[in-house]
């Protein structure tokens, strides 16, 4: 099934009939993938990743029943941050290949029914950037505004990350992340009298750079880019993330964007689901920072300690974790957003140590049961599918400081040489591949029916098939303990969802009529169902899941 973009607004396949829809209607079945390009496959053998050698692997990311696939940046860039400094917001970086490539990645992915994704690195630019550059100088141009300067060095905010003494100009810039990234100018939400440079959004500046975005934006989607991720989305106005003025802004660049291209679709890198809705956003992801996160159901900060984490997880062997803080703010954002846009849990992503380290490839079942029936947009991060591992104390990488290097290594696809992610030779790879003995890979988990790989597989067309596990389909939760307990719901149709994420067996007691407990089948994993008169116990032996349904 290819993919066909149309210009009008599109009626749902999940009802058939044209229903206005905060959001595009293939959202309500989508699962994403996201792609590292420096580490994903290496076509030309120069131990980088490239757009050819991602468009070779598009036969694969079709057989996961991925509906789209995000990537990184892959502009032209000095690299200080990986590419999210940008240098060309229009260019390919040569060393991924060429702009026709991007043409030709959207027309292969199209060809499978895969949308593809940009990353939209919307606040910042490079240092190297030519309007940083001019804007920098001393004397007024075009490009004056286009950055935060303070009118001199010693009048600038306390707070906020200012860069002092870059010259010619005399002044401060205020850098969006690492020095080298300094924030665009979108304007203030509250401009503060005592600096006077500091212009509201519908300022001159402000209004000029808007309309830089938003041309970059329908560049791509023009060539057949299907939307953005948007990196530190909250941060482009200057004030307080929940400010009606960083709202308003970002409203406005997306009824631009649906009036144009109703099935293009904007994901917010905010972590903070109600919020991020609210401005118009699609979707929303609950990732390890930030007001809405996850920590308590992985303990991504936590150091490993043998079979446990510290502070404890929920999902982890031993046991000790409690998952309830995670599910009332979950619950909290999903109320507030449910029907208007789509909450994200990925499985990981290039800025965090990925969810296998420390965890056994049984624990990663159970992640990925629950990732893969929870509600919302699922995000699968490349490797996670056959459970690749976090590679400790390896030296930061463009820019890839506090730890994010070890999950950004070259994707396993074979057993051999360089883990059939280049030809090149091992010291020239962008970096090192995990070479341990019993480090997964895509050839090898293909062969075994019982593979993490496969199990994807299984649970994305059971997701695709299943109504009441769609990503708009209700939630209910029924115990947050050992196991986990959770209830989908579409119309009459019910799926309930057991999970048991630690060594012991764990049993939880349903009270519900008899009758409805005959009619649950199991559609996938070990958990048994045990009816009794009044009741109907849920038996889920350790590091195990099920999923049920009960038909009407
Ligand atoms: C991206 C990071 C990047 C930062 C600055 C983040 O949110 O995910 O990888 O370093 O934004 O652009």
């Amino acid at each position: 099934m290819s993919v066909v973009r149309t210009k009008s607004p599109a009626s749902s396949p999940a009802t058939g009939s044209s229903r206005s829809l905060p959001y595009p209607p293939w959202l309500e079945h989508a699962v994403f993938y996201q792609i590292y390009p420096q580490s994903y496959c290496d076509s030309n053998g120069d131990g980088i990743g490239d757009l050819p050698g991602i468009i070779s692997r598009l036969d694969y990311i079709a057989s996961l029943g991925v509906d789209a696939i995000w990537l990184n940046p892959i502009f032209e860039s000095p690299f200080r941050d990986a590419g999210y400094d940008i240098t060309d917001f229009r260019k390919v970086a040569p060393r991924y290949g060429t702009n026709a490539d991007a043409k030709r990645l959207f027309r292969e992915a199209h060809k499978r029914g895969i949308r593809v994704i940009f990353d939209l690195v919307a606040g910042h630019t490079s240092l190297d950037h030519p309007w940083f550059t001019a804007s920098r100088q001393h004397g007024a141009n075009r490009y004056t505004e286009f950055y935060h300067w303070s009118r001199d060095m010693w009048q600038c905010p306390k707070e906020g990350n200012w860069i002092h003494g870059l010259g010619p100009r005399d002044g401060s810039y205020l850098a969006n992340f690492f020095w080298s990234q300094p924030a665009l100018n979108y304007g203030y939400a509250q401009p503060d009298p005592r600096y006077p440079w500091q212009k509201s959004a519908s300022a001159a500046g402000p209004r000029a750079v808007r309309r830089e975005l938003v041309s970059i934006m329908e560049y791509w989607l023009e060539s057949g880019c299907d939307g953005f991720r948007v990196d530190m989305a909250p941060s482009l106005i200057k004030g307080p993330s929940d400010s009606k003025v960083l709202r308003e802004f970002w409203q406005g660049i997306r009824r631009h964007l649906s009036d144009r291209f109703p099935e293009a679709v904007l994901i917010s890198e905010w972590s903070n689901p109600s919020e991020a809705i609210r401005a118009g956003f699609h979707v929303d992801f609950m990732i390890p920072v930030g007001p809405a996160h996850y920590n308590h159901l992985f303990g991504c900060w936590s150091q490993i300690k043998g079979d446990h984490r510290e502070p404890h997880a929920y999902f982890e062997r031993a046991g000790g974790g409690d998952a309830q803080p995670f599910f009332d703010e979950f619950l909290k954002q999903y109320q507030a957003t449910h029907g208007q846009g789509f909450i994200s849990i990925p499985s990981g992503n290039h800025d965090f140590a990925r969810l296998r380290h420390g965890r056994t490839l049984a624990e990663m079942h159970c992640i990925q049961a629950f990732l893969m029936t929870m509600p919302g947009v699922p995000f699968f991060y490349y490797g996670d599918e056959i459970g690749m591992d976090y590679l400790e104390n390896l030296p930061p990488k463009e820019g890839s400081f506090f730890g994010r290097t070890g999950s950004r290594t070259p994707m396993q696809w074979t057993p051999g040489r360089n883990r059939g992610f280049s030809t090149a030779p091992a010291k020239s790879l962008y970096l090192p591949v995990d070479h341990r003995k019993n480090s997964p890979d895509v050839q090898s988990q293909e062969k075994d029916p019982s593979s993490l790989l496969h199990s994807f597989r299984r649970l994305v067309s059971l997701r695709r098939r299943e109504p009441a596990l769609a990503n708009n389909a209700g939630f209910r939760l029924l115990h947050s303990g050992y196991p986990l307990v959770y209830e989908r719901t579409s119309g009459r149709r019910m799926v309930l969802v057991v999970i048991n994420p630690r060594r012991e067996p764990a049993t939880f007691n349903l009270t519900r009529p008899a009758r409805q407990a005959v009619d649950l089948d199991r559609l996938d994993g070990t958990a048994e169902l045990v009816t009794g008169k009044q009741s109907l116990t849920v038996k889920c032996p350790g590091l195990a899941f099920g999923i049920f349904l009960r038909k009407k």
